[in-house]
């Protein structure tokens, strides 16, 4: 068995939630505050860093800019996962909304089984279910529908036409995550497919932030509501008839600011280490 013998450090895949700092589980705050690194992701509140990571811990900054800005290739952050573990330290890899949600875990743990180290995954709050709480919208409220659907739609993505026609008929509620810049497509392919013009659509940026903002409209007004709009990173889609419900339940004032919540952790971010660039990480996998 290759190097398992050292091994004594851990990695712990962590939920950060979606933003509020207070959405984060006991498990994940006892494992903050144990860390001895933590790799944090940009959508990662800079608060709950500051609130429960140890002065003498090592944060290491290994997230998108923004959607179009740099990001710290996967290599390099399997690389660090390894090379900490191999330290014989505990790692925090801290990711926001949930681990498992439309995240690259898979790649993580796919390097840390190869590589024997041990691991551990901590759910979390993830982004849909803290805007639909934040946005008074119940995304199964009963006699509105029964099911909810976790998708995305990258402007790349061509999708088959019987695809679009069953997600405009389905009464499932839909959210999509990474989609606010293809807005524009999703819309044009639901009403295409005759989606019922009792289903409403919702922008919630920087949802559980105090700067959160939801925007809602008709699918069939959206020129006139929010066509050519640019919004604030995150930003995640819902659409059903739930949505309408914001008008009774929501319970907080729309952010005016037009600030960013997330920003780049500078101040927390220390530099990749030399040694990362000579670990020897083990990735070797195949895909059907
Ligand atoms: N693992 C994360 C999702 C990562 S993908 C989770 O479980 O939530 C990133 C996308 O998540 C963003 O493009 C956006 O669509 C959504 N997202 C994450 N945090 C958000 C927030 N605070 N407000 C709105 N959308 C958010």
């Amino acid at each position: 068995m290759q190097q398992s013998s050292h091994i004594t450090g851990k990695v712990i895949l962590a939920a950060a939630g979606p933003g509020d700092p207070e959405l984060v589980t006991l498990k994940t705050v006892r494992y903050l505050q144990q860390a001895d690194v933590v790799l944090a992701d940009r959508l990662v509140s800079e608060e709950l860093l500051q609130q429960h990571v140890r002065a003498t811990a090592e944060v290491v900054y290994v997230g998108k800019q923004c959607s179009r800005g740099s990001s710290t290739p996967q290599e390099t952050i399997n690389q660090l996962l390894v090379e900490y573990a191999q330290q014989g330290k505990l790692v925090v890899r801290l990711k926001g909304g949930d681990v498992s949600i439309f995240s690259n875990v898979l790649d993580e743990l796919e390097v840390l089984v190869q590589n024997n180290i041990p691991y551990e995954i901590v759910p979390g709050v993830t982004a849909a279910l803290g805007a639909a709480a934040y946005a008074g919208i119940p995304l199964t409220a009963r006699g509105y529908t029964t099911a909810v659907r976790f998708l995305t739609y990258y402007k790349s993505d061509v999708l088959p036409d019987a695809y679009w026609k069953e997600l405009a008929q389905t009464d499932d509620t839909l959210v999509f995550y990474m989609s606010s810049e293809t807005l524009e497509g999703i819309v044009t392919q639901l009403r295409k497919n005759n989606i019922s013009a009792d289903k409403l659509l919702a922008v919630v940026e920087q949802a559980t932030t105090p700067l959160q903002h939801v925007h809602i409209t008709n699918l069939y007004e959206y020129e006139t509501s929010l066509k050519g709009k640019q919004f604030i990173s995150p930003s995640l889609v819902i659409i059903g008839r739930v949505v309408a419900l914001h008008g009774q339940f929501a319970w907080l004032q729309n952010s005016t600011s037009g600030e960013h919540y997330f920003k780049p952790l500078a101040k927390l971010v220390s530099a990749i280490p030399d040694s990362v660039k000579t670990a020897k990480v083990k990735k070797n996998v195949s895909r059907a």
